[in-house]
């Protein structure tokens, strides 16, 4: 059918209206940023699956460099630059479209590399190994990424992401993923419980009962709905099992 809409679709209409597209929060990314040192000294940053560019205008406020924001999704892009011209930030935060496992950036382009919810979709460990040789000798490297908070895994929440495409880790084996990637362990710290709900699950419920109205009785907006509270509810009954992680780490 022509107007059939994909999954993909209803994932960009969900999130494309919302502050951030994962859990995370304004008061997080500058508790990241606080670990770096020598902050008037960044000039260049990559911000990789960028999403909207919620924690986008969040580093500009914060940093005085420019920043270059990738994503995959144009409608996500195109969000971010017009955000970016309504603050003035124009001059310092330009939106690309682009993949973030093939970057097209030259060798040690960047003082500072950042990604919010996104690393895990192309693998941890993929992802800090080939972002390294784009960043400076001594530049940080800052991402969130969904851990186990414990050693043990229930089988349901285990089978739920990797059933996503996201296999989990311990926040120690990620730090030594880090390690063996090229750099030096700065700090990790969990994300408390309302970067996912008040910030993500609740505002992502809100556009999803709109969405629901507009396309009533779309079998694939509803699986969509229906998997999405399934998360909420395994969230609600494993939260202590596993979260969004930051770590911060030096290249070199
Ligand atoms: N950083 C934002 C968005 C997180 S959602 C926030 O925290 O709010 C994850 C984002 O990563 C999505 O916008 C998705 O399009 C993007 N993404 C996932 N895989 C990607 C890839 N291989 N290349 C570029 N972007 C990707």
């Amino acid at each position: 059918m022509e107007n059939e809409l994909s999954v993909i679709d209803v994932l960009i209409e969900t999130h494309a209206g919302l502050e951030r597209q994962g859990p995370g929060s304004r008061e997080m990314t500058v508790k990241a940023l606080s670990f770096l040192d020598n902050k008037n000294k960044i000039l260049r940053v990559a911000d990789l699956g960028c999403g909207s560019g919620g924690q986008t205008m969040v580093l500009a406020q914060n940093i005085s460099g420019n920043i270059i924001a990738l994503d995959q999704f144009t409608d996500f892009i195109n969000i971010l630059n017009d955000n970016a011209k309504k603050q003035n930030l124009q001059e310092r935060v330009k939106g690309i479209v682009g993949f973030m496992d093939n970057l097209c950036f030259q060798k040690e382009e960047f003082d500072l590399i950042w990604s919010e919810g996104a690393i895990d979709s192309i693998g941890f460990e993929k992802g800090l190994t080939h972002w390294n040789s784009f960043l400076k000798k001594q530049g940080h490297i800052a991402v969130t990424c969904p851990s186990w908070l414990t050693d043990k895994h229930p089988e349901e929440i285990e089978k739920f992401w990797t059933d996503a495409g996201s296999g989990l880790d311990t926040i120690g084996n990620n730090i030594s993923i880090m390690q063996k990637s090229g750099y030096s362990f700065v700090a990790a710290f969990t994300l408390p419980e309302t970067c996912w709900t008040d910030n993500y699950f609740i505002p992502r419920a809100a556009a999803e009962k709109a969405l629901l109205e507009k396309y009533a009785s779309n079998e694939i907006v509803e699986a969509y709905i229906e998997n999405s509270k399934y998360e909420v509810e395994l969230f609600s009954k494993y939260k202590q099992y596993y979260g969004y992680v930051f770590y911060i780490g030096k290249k070199g």
